[in-house]
């Protein structure tokens, strides 16, 4: 899952007004972030297999660090760790905040269960999860939408734009992450370089934080 992820981030932004969306969405996909590099370095596994699903060529045979359960509890539990004692270590609602952290990298692992062939470990190993929407390019398209939208609905129904920028840029946001993944599904080749998949996917996530951080300056 791609920009799907995001409604939790939205969402999550909805429930604890304390919390920054910049850093929400470096939360939501925080194993994603590890996953390509990791896999450059060798500690996870990722082959290419044409035609693997609709969608992409993904054969994720071996990561459990990032796409384990277990691991994503474990990156989950530092997230509230770094903001519990260190990052919101002085805020009132510190424990809030961190919690929400948590939950928005745990929910990672849940998101991209509806998506995923059946490749993600409890642990380690078998049983491994997944309901197959990938195999659906328009199920699969639709689903993220689906729930980005949702997201974005209640983060807006929480939160009051300060100037006509804040009215707007989040409608053209969430346009935006649409359209990028429109393009990713529909329109541009798999890419099967796991080197230029890496730079392109690390840009990516990093670029949306940005914006979803300067979206969310405009509202409170
Ligand atoms: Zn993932």
């Amino acid at each position: 899952m791609f920009v799907g992820h995001y409604a939790a981030a939205f969402a999550l932004k909805g429930k604890e007004k304390g919390a920054s969306l910049g850093m929400l969405f470096i939360a939501t996909q925080f194993v994603d972030i590890l996953f390509f590099p990791f896999v450059l370095a060798g500690i996870e596994n990722l082959k290419f297999v044409k035609g693997f699903t609709a969608v992409n060529d993904f054969n994720m045979d071996y990561y459990p660090f990032t796409h384990g359960l277990l691991g994503s509890l474990c990156w989950a539990v530092l997230f509230f760790a770094l903001y519990f004692f260190v990052f919101a270590k002085n805020k009132a609602d510190k424990k809030s905040i961190a919690t929400v952290m948590a939950l928005g990298v745990l929910s990672h692992w849940f998101t991209d269960l509806i998506v995923h062939t059946p490749d993600l470990p409890l642990i380690n190993g078998d049983p491994k999860f997944g309901f197959g929407l990938w195999n659906n390019k328009v199920l699969t398209f639709g689903t993220e939408a689906i729930l980005l939208v949702f997201g974005f609905l209640y983060y807006l129904k929480k939160t009051k734009a300060v100037s006509a920028i804040g009215k707007y840029a989040g409608l053209g946001f969430v346009l935006f992450l649409l359209l990028t993944n429109y393009l990713n599904l529909f329109v541009l080749p798999a890419n099967d370089d796991i080197k230029s998949l890496t730079v392109s996917a690390l840009f990516f996530y990093f670029l949306f934080a940005a914006i979803a951080h300067f979206v969310d300056k405009k509202r409170v």
